[in-house]
This record gives C-alpha cells, sequence and structure tokens, in this order.
C-alpha cells in the first residue's frame, strides 16, 4: 500500500502538496450504483472534526490539487474516513474520483467545517434529520455520536433517492448499527430510519415534501405534526427539497440556526448549482 509516499509520482510532474491539505491512502472503494460509490481512507492523527462537518477532498490534476466539498460519512472517534459520493459523468473530480483504488492517494483538507452539528440547535426532543441523495452523508457521522442520544429521546432520519439501490447505508442503518456494540441500546431505543423512494414502487414511495405535507410522514412514526417546541431539524439534499422543506418547517415555527444563534433547524447543501 502507498501513503504520502504515493504522492511522489505526482510530485514528480510537478505536484507539491500545499501545507493546508494532507495525502490519504485509500484503503477501500463501494460502488453502491453506476451513479453512487462510497470510499475509506486513512486518517491524518491531527484531522479533528465535529460530527455533520464536512472537508474539503481531491486529487493531484495537472500539478495542483482539484477539490470539493466533502462530508464526512465516518465519525469523529473512527481510526479511517469514510465519503459517499455521487459520480458526474463529465465532473471535473469525481469523473476521476470514481476510478480510485485501494492504494491510491487522495488530498484531505485539514479545516473541517459545516452548520449540520449540534451546537446550531436549541435543545429539543425530537430530532429531525432530512437528507436527499449524498446528503445522507453527514448524518451518517451523526447517528455514530453518542451525544445525539443523550441530548434526544427520539431521531428521526429520513432518506430519499430515485431509485431502491440509491438507498445507500441501508444495511448499515438497519443492522449493524442496532447491534453495535457500544450505541445498539440507543440505536435501537431511539433511531428511526424512514426511507422513500420517488422514482419505483417502494414501500415508502413519494418525495419527503409530499409526505410531509400528506402527514403520511408522521402517520408512519405515529408521531404528532412538527411542532417547534419540541422539534429540531437537519437538512442536507439538493436544492429544491431544501427550499420546500424549510418553508415547511418555517410555517410550522422553526427557525434557522447559526453558530451564535442556535435556533430550531439546520441547513446544508449536499453540492453547489453550477
Ligand atoms: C457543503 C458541501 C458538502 C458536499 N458533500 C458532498 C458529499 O458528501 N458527497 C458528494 O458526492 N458530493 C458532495 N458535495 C458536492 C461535491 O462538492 C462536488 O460537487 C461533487 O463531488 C461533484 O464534483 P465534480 O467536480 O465531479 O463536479 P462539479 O462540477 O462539482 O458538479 C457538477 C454538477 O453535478 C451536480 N452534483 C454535484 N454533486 C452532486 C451530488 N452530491 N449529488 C447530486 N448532484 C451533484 C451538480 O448539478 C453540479 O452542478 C458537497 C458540496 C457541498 C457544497
Amino acid at each position: 500500500m502507498r501513503d504520502d509516499a504515493g504522492l511522489l509520482e505526482d510530485a514528480s510532474r510537478g505536484f507539491v502538496l500545499p501545507a493546508s491539505l494532507t495525502a490519504q491512502t485509500v484503503l477501500s472503494v463501494h460502488h453502491w450504483t453506476d451513479r453512487l460509490f462510497s470510499l475509506t481512507m486513512t486518517r491524518d492523527s491531527a484531522f479533528r472534526f465535529k460530527n455533520g462537518q464536512f472537508a474539503m477532498i481531491g486529487l493531484p490534476v495537472d500539478g495542483k490539487p482539484l477539490l470539493r466539498a466533502y462530508s464526512m460519512v465516518s465519525a469523529n472517534h473512527a481510526d479511517l474516513l469514510e465519503f459517499f459520493s455521487i459520480k458526474v459523468a463529465e465532473g471535473p473530480l469525481t469523473s476521476r474520483l470514481q476510478h480510485v483504488r485501494p492504494g491510491d492517494t487522495v488530498l484531505v483538507g485539514r479545516k473541517p467545517t459545516g452548520t449540520l452539528v449540534l451546537d446550531h440547535l436549541k435543545p429539543g426532543r425530537n430530532l429531525y434529520l432530512f437528507a436527499t441523495g449524498t446528503g445522507l452523508a453527514p448524518f451518517m457521522s451523526l447517528v455514530e455520536d453518542p451525544d445525539l442520544y443523550d441530548l434526544f429521546d427520539r431521531v428521526i432520519l429520513t432518506h430519499t433517492v430515485r431509485r431502491v439501490p440509491e438507498l445507500a447505508y441501508a444495511e448499515r442503518l438497519t443492522r449493524e448499527l442496532p447491534d453495535h456494540a457500544f450505541l445498539g441500546e440507543e440505536v435501537r431505543n431511539k433511531l428511526v430510519y424512514y426511507p422513500s423512494v420517488t422514482g419505483e414502487p417502494f414501500k415508502t414511495q413519494g418525495r419527503i415534501t409530499d409526505l410531509i405535507r400528506s402527514g403520511r410522514l408522521f402517520a408512519d412514526l405515529a408521531v404528532p405534526p412538527i411542532d417547534p417546541e419540541h422539534d429540531r431539524a437537519m437538512l442536507c439534499g439538493s436544492t429544491p427539497m431544501l427550499a420546500e422543506v424549510s418553508g415547511l418547517l418555517e410555517q410550522a415555527g422553526l427557525r434557522e440556526g447559526h453558530n451564535d444563534a442556535p435556533a430550531e433547524y439546520v441547513i446544508e447543501k449536499a453540492f453547489a448549482e453550477r
């Protein structure tokens, strides 16, 4: 396996690792579908982050780092780093990143950041995590955070995708985490996973906004509709989902929180429109 030395090849093509980045070694790659993959890699011992945050990751291209924002899937207590990625055919980074293999080098920025962190929310009883597509990534690190289960009685993770095979991490959420040695009991008692699929038949079909508006989400969970006193939310996904769900939350009386002013919900885009 290669480590930082793997960059020697790139360095010989003129790449010099900037001080803002570390070079990590890919450990595994999993292709969920022709549009989605995950990769794990080594973690620099000085790389510290809050669950829910993102970092810049990328590859050396033409002697320069080509970087994009990526949420950490792995929790901050894990030894390795995991990311969940789209494959954009013409995408400058992902057209390349999708071909990495164990032993290859990936660049990781030293400074994680982001708004999907627990300190941006006021205390509450129930936490909704609304994700579409790769917007699931930051919530995977959060659902492995023991603090989450100290702070909330119930955590409802919704993941909406177009096709059933895009329900990445369903196995981890429904089988591995409930059996987890330390977190299993909290997960079994408090975490509710609510997948939905828009583009083909599934037990829960439709966009999350429609499932909220129709009341189906609350009926399925046997909970009252969203209430600003007890409910908190984090949103990560496509721009239309963020706009619509935040509109519904605002209508229900929830307000967006920031680090200097915690409130009832927070938002992060899963990607920037270009
Ligand atoms: C805060 C933040 C966190 C992010 N976290 C992730 C993450 O965890 N996983 C991830 O795959 N991407 C994530 N992204 C998007 C990521 O930064 C890149 O846009 C993506 O990797 C594609 O890079 P690219 O260079 O191949 O194409 P780009 O030129 O960056 O993107 C081309 C186009 O592809 C579409 N696109 C890009 N990313 C996505 C996506 N994730 N889902 C659907 N369509 C997309 C958009 O229409 C975009 O305009 C995040 C973006 C932001 C701003």
